[in-house]
Order: C-alpha cells, then structure tokens, then sequence
C-alpha cells in the first residue's frame, strides 16, 4: 500500500523517469517550467490512449469525421472566440518576492485564541475548499505540532475562532504571500494566450496566437467540412492537438503544463435536440474513462451550477479525478448553444448557417403555385423567402466534450499504480510495483522471456516475439537477468502478459502465459501465442 498521496506522486513521478514514460523537458539545461517530454513508454501510452479515442469517437461513428488544423490561425479567430478579450486569470504578485498567484487559488485562514491572540495565520495555493474542514486542513499542512496543540487547546477551552479560508477577492490585502510571507499586489488580468510574431518583421500587424484551444480550428472549418463532406445534421467534427497557455503556476507534474495536447470533439445537431445529445456525450465520456480502467470511486461527474456555466453554455458537466494533489477536471462536456458559429459568422462575414435540405424535400408542396392560387411568381418568391430562415435554414448548436490527453494520461498512470508482493524464483513474497493499465492502453502488450541462455529457448523466444509484432501487438524480448526479475521489470511498465520459453516447450510445443494483475500462470500452444494475446487484449 502507498502510505500517503504526497508519496503516491512522488513515487509516481520517480517511475516516470525511470522507466521512460516522462521526463522534465530540456533536463539538460535545467529545465523548463510547465514543458515535458513523453519517453519511449510515455510515448506508447499516449499515442494508445489518443488511438482509442481516436477510434471510439471517429472511427466507429458514420457522423463524426476527423480534422487537423495549423497551430497558428489568422489571430481575428482569437477576436471572435472571445480569447483576446477574456481569457485571462486575475493574478497577484508579491511585492517581496516577485512570484506570481492565480488570485482564486489562494487560500488563507486565521486561528485566533482567547484575548485575540493569533495562534496561527497562513496562505497556501490550491483549492482547498471551504469551511471548518478545509481551514483544518490548511492548518495541518502548514503549522508544527506545538502550534496544533496550541490550536487544539483554545478549541477545548471553547476560545477558538477559525477566521477563512478566504482568497485575496473575499479580502483584499489580508493574504500573504504563501512563499515568502510577502505583500501581494492588487489582482490584475493576465491574458493566458501565448504570443509569437509571424514573418520577417516585427509588429502589431505579425502578432499571432499559439492555440489555447483545438476547437476554434474546428469552428473555423466547418463550413469547409460541412460542404465537402456532404455532412448532415447530427454530425461531430474531432481533433486531437497541441495546445497552449501560458498558465502561471505550472503544477501537479503534467495536470497543468502550458504546453499539452487535447483530444476535442464539435458535435452539431439542431436546436431542439441539443440537451438530448448534451446528455449522450456527457454519459458517453464518463464510461469512456470507466471502461479504460478508472473504474474506482476516484471519478465522478460533475454538473456545473448554473452561476458557474459560461454566459453562453446551457448545461455543462466535468469529468473529474480524484488525483493525489486533489480532485481536478479531466474533461469538460458542455452544450454550447449556437454561440460559436453565430461569433465566427459575425466577425467573418462568412454565412455559417445550416441548410436542412431534408426537410425543404418534405416540405417542397407547400410552395407549388397551386398553394397560391397558381400564381407562380408568388410561389416562387414565397419558397425563396422561406429558405432563408427557419425551419430550413439556422445556424445549429453545438454538444463540446473536450478532453486533455496529458491529464487523462496522467490519471490512467494514478490509477494503475499499485504495490503489492509477488514470490520470485525461490518462492519468496518480495514486494512488487505494478502498474494495472488497461490492455488497450498498455505500451508494451506482451514480453516474451526464453527462461535460459541455451538450448534453443532464444530462438523460439525471439520467433514468436517477432510473430506478435507482425501481428501489429507491441511486444518485448527480453533474455537477461533471473525471470523473476524479468517479469517485475514489466510489471513496473504495465505489461499485461509475460510469454516463457521453457524446458517444456521443447517436448510439448507450449509456453507459460503469465498474468500481470493475478500472477496465473496458464500453458498454452506456442502457436497460439498471437491469438491468445490478441483475444486477451480485445485488439
Ligand atoms: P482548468 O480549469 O483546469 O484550467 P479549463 O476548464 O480551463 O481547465 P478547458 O478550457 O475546458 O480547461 O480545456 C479542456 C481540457 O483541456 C481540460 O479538461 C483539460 O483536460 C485540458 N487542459 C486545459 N488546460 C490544461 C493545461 N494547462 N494542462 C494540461 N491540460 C489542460
């Protein structure tokens, strides 16, 4: 068992190096803040992850096609998406020491005793929540046991009062500095959009936006999909691709880097029918994370309150994850109304609406010249009309669900996390890293080991690992060290299956499939190997 979640993260980050799944980008250089580089694993993991969405979200639905847009767009989309104007963080600075706070992340709370003695005061960046509870959270996290003692004996005596938590907007000028215990500045917007030039000069006219979001390249284009696809309502257009914001405080190992990737699906249909798929896709996303293994109370769904939706969302749900560092979002669903495109069409001037062609078909009668008394011009005018508004034409409204692939990695790695004992070769319970990642998201599916250097184990060994891979299974040969070892090695990198060439294999063609998450071991042909991890790993 991990003892606690500061240790789970620190354990986790650790593996992450060592075996190749994360590192600090630039290490060499001493790194960069917010930036990482995905490892030979790491790489595996997140290319299986974004395939399965990939999959489940283009490959298997008629109405859904994919898109891959430039990073850098004609910086007017940032105008009419609203990012130039508004998206940005309130932040404070300490005047002392020049670190900079996301203003609705700091939490500061008061322990005052008898005679307004203050017992403990501190400020500390995250959500914390609110209430006693939280205000004692707080305490324990920054105080040393004497000052808890104290705390605890004013609260005895009935003289305790627990002033907070509270941010710097509940009290201006009252929080410290949770660094350095330094005054903050005044709240100021801090726009979140990554700035670059484009072309040879430098100016207000080559300004350009590194993307923070994947959808707008979707909105962008959807009247180019729309045409040349044919598309009908309902139909999704997805992306998968880098994004950036220049986030002030870069934390929690890749939960909040300033560059990362998002997997976002545009989902347009009409009006009337936008809660019903708002409901689908929320509930859709929710068992996507279930059935690739977060499967424990740690993920829930969220709906937003209504003081909490942006002014244009309708309904808006959170897929969240209970990760060490807190509960966090992993994605967000949200029924977007007709906001977006409505933007887009206005800053443009490009008409971005819909025609139902389907329903003019079935409607076509109303406007035969018999229904105007066989004045022809009239009925040809009064279809003209009707074709430029509703019921046939409108703009449609859109179902968002917009996930981060980093954070889904990064909760897919949390989850699989486990310590536990498995015997090594002598029959002694040693104790065992492993990571229990779904077969579909596993970087390496099988590892085949000869149990020795010799009798003609390597070969076979090497043939049916070669098999596997033709077989497009990633798979591992792996010949050195005790088997015990061996086996933990892969254990440690989520490997669901372990193949063993044995002395038996030579008299009775079978090798020993063992089972990462029960340790079964079980014998199978040894030209059933790529069926049998196929059919286990449901490929
Ligand atoms: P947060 O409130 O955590 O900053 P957000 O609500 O701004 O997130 P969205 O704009 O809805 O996030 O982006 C959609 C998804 O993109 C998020 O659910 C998350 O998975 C991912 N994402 C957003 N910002 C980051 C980031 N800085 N690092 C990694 N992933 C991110």
């Amino acid at each position: 068992m991990v003892e606690s979640s500061n240790e789970l993260m620190d354990k986790l980050v650790a593996l992450c190096k060592r075996r190749g799944f994360i590192f600090q980008s630039s290490e060499i250089y001493g790194g960069i803040g917010g930036f990482w580089d995905y490892g030979p694993l790491g790489v595996e993991l997140k290319r299986n992850i974004k395939n399965a969405w990939w999959e489940d979200i283009v490959r298997k639905h008629d109405n859904i096609v994919g898109l891959d847009c430039s990073i850098i767009m004609n910086p007017r989309v940032w105008v009419a998406s609203g990012h130039v104007g508004g998206f940005s963080d309130p932040m404070v600075d300490c005047k002392q020491c020049k670190a900079r706070f996301r203003e609705d992340q700091l939490c500061a709370v008061r322990f005052v005793g008898g005679n307004n003695s203050v017992l403990h005061e501190a400020c500390v960046e995250g959500a914390w929540g609110e209430g006693e509870q939280a205000a004692l959270a707080i305490l324990e996290a920054t105080a040393n046991s004497k000052i808890r003692r104290r705390v605890e004996q004013a609260r005895k005596a009935g003289k305790l009062s627990i002033d907070g938590p509270f941010t710097p907007a509940d009290r201006p000028g009252q929080c410290k500095c949770p660094k350095c215990g330094g005054e903050l500045t005044e709240a100021r917007e801090f726009n979140l959009m990554l700035q670059t030039h484009v072309g040879a000069m430098q100016g207000s006219s080559s300004l350009a936006y590194l993307r923070p979001e994947t959808a707008q390249g979707i909105f962008a284009n959807y009247k180019n999909v729309l045409d040349t696809g044919r598309m009908k309502l309902p139909f999704g257009i997805a992306q998968i691709g880098k994004s950036f914001r220049n986030e002030i405080n870069p934390r929690n190992f890749t939960f909040r880097s300033r560059e990362f990737e998002q997997m976002e699906l545009e989902f347009f249909c009409h009006s009337n029918e936008a809660e019903k798929w708002y409901e689908y896709w929320r509930d859709a996303r929710f068992q996507w994370y279930v059935d690739h293994g977060l499967q424990s109370s740690r993920l829930r769904l969220r709906n937003h309150e209504p003081d909490e939706m942006a002014h244009y969302a309708k309904s808006c749900a959170d897929v969240e994850y209970e990760f060490p560092f807190g509960v966090s979002e992993l994605e967000g669903i949200a029924n977007r109304t007709d906001f977006d495109l409505k933007a887009h069409q206005e800053h443009s001037g490009r008409d971005l609406t819909y025609f139902d062609d389907e329903a003019w078909e079935r409607d076509g009668d109303k406007f035969s010249a018999e229904n105007f008394d066989g004045d022809k011009k009239a009925a040809q005018q009064a279809a003209k009309q009707a074709k430029q508004g509703p019921p046939y034409r409108f703009t449609p409204h859109v179902i968002e669900p917009s996930g981060g692939v980093d954070r889904a990695m990064l909760a897919f790695l949390c989850e699989a996390y486990c310590e536990d004992e498995a015997p090594d070769e002598n029959g002694v319970m040693q104790k065992r890293v492993v990571m229990k990642l779904h077969p579909r998201l596993a970087p390496i599916k099988a590892a085949v080991f000869p149990l020795v250097k010799k009798d003609n184990m390597p070969e076979i060994a090497r043939k049916i690992c070669d098999e596997l891979k033709a077989a497009g299974i990633s798979s591992f040969y792996d010949q050195t060290g005790a088997v015990g070892r061996r086996y933990r090695r892969q254990d440690e990198v989520g490997t669901p299956f372990c193949i063993t060439v044995d002395g038996q294999t030579l008299e009775d063609q079978t090798v020993t499939v063992r089972d990462r998450d029960t340790l079964a071991q079980e014998r199978i042909p040894t030209a059933g190997a790529v069926d049998y991890v196929r059919r286990r790993i449901c490929l």
